[in-house]
C-alpha cells in the first residue's frame, strides 16, 4: 500500500492509533502535526521518516526546530502550518484528528486542493457542515467518516442505496454517568468524568461523552455526512459499545456495523477503503458480552444532548454556537473553574441567548465561533 498521507492530530489517541494502522499496510505517512508534544512528534518523525511536521503552539517551533536539526525535515507552525501539510501537492489522503473547531479550516484547505479527507475531527462538519459538504460535492473529493458511528453507517450503506435509506440508529454509550438523576450530577468530579468505560479517548471527548455532548455532535455530524433530517435520526443508549450503528432500510430491514470498541477498525476502514485487511485488533466474541441492551437517552438530565438537537433543527449558526459554547465549557471544568452540571447549562443557553443567522462562508463560521467564546467567557465569571 504506497499511498501518502497527512495526518493532522498525529500525537492524540486517534493519532497515534491512526499510525499503528499506517504501520501495519505500510502507508507512506509524509506529514504530521501536534499541538504542543514536541517530544512524542519528534519520535513519530523520525520513525516514519516523514518530510514535514507542523507544531500548532508556535511557542514551540523552535524547540521542535532543534529537536530535528539533525534532519531535512521541514518545521512549519500554526494554522498556516496545519494548512500548509493539509494540502501538499504530493498527498493522497489527509487524515484529520486534530481536535476542536481548529480542525475546520485545514480540512476546508485540503478540499480545495482535490484532496481526500479522513475525518476524525467531528466540529469539522458540526461547525460548518454545510460548507464542507458542499466543497467536497464540488470539487469531488471523498470524505471518509473515522467517528466509529458514522463508520458504522458509511459501512452499512455499501452495497445499498443511499435514496432508500429510512433512519438511522445512533448508538451511545451513555459515558460513566448514565441513569444518574441532575440532582446526582451536581457532585460528579473531574476523575469521575474522566473515566469512561468502554473506550480509551482524549479528554475534551472523555468529557464530551460524560455529558452526552459527544452524542449531540455526533448527530449533527450524522446530519451533514449523510444527508439526514433531524427526524431520521434515532439515539439509543446501547452501554456495551459492540453495536457501532445501524441503519433502517424502507423495507425495514435494519443492518448494523458490530465489532469490537477499538478505533483502530474504523481508522483502517476509512484508510483502506474498500478493502478489508487485517487490522491491529482482536476478534469480538458475542458470547463473552452475552447480552447486548437498548435504551432511551435522557435528554431532560443530560442538558447537552438536548442542546445539540435542538441547534441542528434550528439550523444556521447554531450548531456552530453549541460547538464553541461547549468547547469553552469543557476547557473551563477541565480547569476547576466550573462545575460539571454547568456545561449543559451554559451550552443549553445559547440557544435562548443567540439570535438566528446564516453560516455561508467560513467567516460566518468564524464570527459565530467567537462570539460564543465570549459569551461563555463573561458567564464563567459569574459562576
Ligand atoms: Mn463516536
Amino acid at each position: 500500500m504506497n499511498r501518502k498521507i497527512s495526518l493532522l492530530g498525529s500525537t492524540g489517541s486517534i493519532g497515534t492509533q491512526s499510525l499503528e494502522v499506517c504501520e501495519k499496510h505500510g502507508f507512506d505517512v509524509i506529514a504530521l502535526s501536534a499541538y504542543g508534544n514536541t517530544q512524542l512528534l519528534e519520535q513519530q518523525a523520525r520513525k516514519f521518516n516523514v518530510s514535514y511536521v507542523c507544531i500548532y503552539n508556535d511557542k514551540k517551533y523552535d524547540e521542535m526546530k532543534q529537536r530535528l536539526a539533525d534532519t531535512d525535515i521541514k518545521i512549519l507552525c500554526g494554522m498556516e502550518g496545519l494548512c500548509e501539510i493539509a494540502s501538499l501537492q504530493e498527498n493522497d489522503i489527509v487524515l484529520n484528528s486534530v481536535v476542536g473547531m481548529v480542525g475546520l479550516l485545514p480540512t476546508l484547505t485540503a478540499i480545495n486542493a482535490g484532496k481526500d479527507v479522513a475525518l476524525a475531527n467531528k466540529e469539522t462538519l458540526v461547525a460548518g457542515g454545510q460548507l464542507v459538504m458542499s466543497l467536497a460535492k464540488e470539487k469531488n473529493v471523498k470524505i471518509y467518516p473515522i467517528d466509529s458511528e458514522h463508520s458504522a453507517v458509511f459501512q452499512c450503506l455499501q452495497g445499498n442505496k443511499r435514496q432508500q435509506l429510512r433512519k438511522m440508529i445512533l448508538t451511545a454509550s451513555g459515558g460513566p454517568f448514565f441513569g444518574k438523576s441532575y440532582e446526582e450530577l451536581k457532585n460528579v468530579t473531574k476523575e469521575q468524568a474522566l473515566k469512561h468505560p468502554n473506550w480509551e479517548m482524549g479528554s475534551k471527548i472523555t468529557i464530551d461523552s460524560a455529558t452526552l455532548m459527544n452524542k449531540g455532535l455526533e448527530f449533527i455530524e450524522a446530519k451533514w455526512l449523510f444527508d439526514l433530517k433531524p427526524e431520521q435520526i434515532e439515539i439509543v443508549v446501547h452501554r456495551q459499545s459492540v453495536v457501532h450503528s445501524a441503519v433502517e432500510y424502507n423495507d425495514y430491514s435494519v443492518i448494523a456495523q458490530m465489532g469490537v470498541p477499538d478505533m483502530k477498525i474504523p481508522i483502517q476502514y476509512a484508510l483502506l477503503y474498500p478493502d478489508r485487511l487485517e487490522c491491529p485488533t482482536r476478534s469480538l466474541s458475542l458470547t463473552d458480552y452475552g447480552k447486548l441492551t437498548f435504551e432511551k437517552p435522557d435528554i431532560e438530565t443530560f442538558k447537552c444532548l438536548g442542546a445539540a438537537i435542538e441547534a441542528i433543527k434550528r439550523g444556521g449558526a447554531y450548531p456552530c454556537l453549541v460547538n464553541s459554547a461547549n468547547e469553552e465549557a469543557v476547557r473551563a471544568f477541565l480547569n476547576d473553574e466550573i462545575k460539571f452540571i454547568d456545561i449543559g447549562e451554559i451550552v443549553s443557553s445559547v440557544l435562548d441567548e443567540f439570535e438566528y443567522s446564516e453560516i455561508k462562508s467560513y467567516d460566518d463560521v468564524s464570527a459565530a465561533d467567537k462570539k460564543a467564546r465570549e459569551y461563555v467567557i463573561g458567564k464563567i465569571k459569574i459562576y
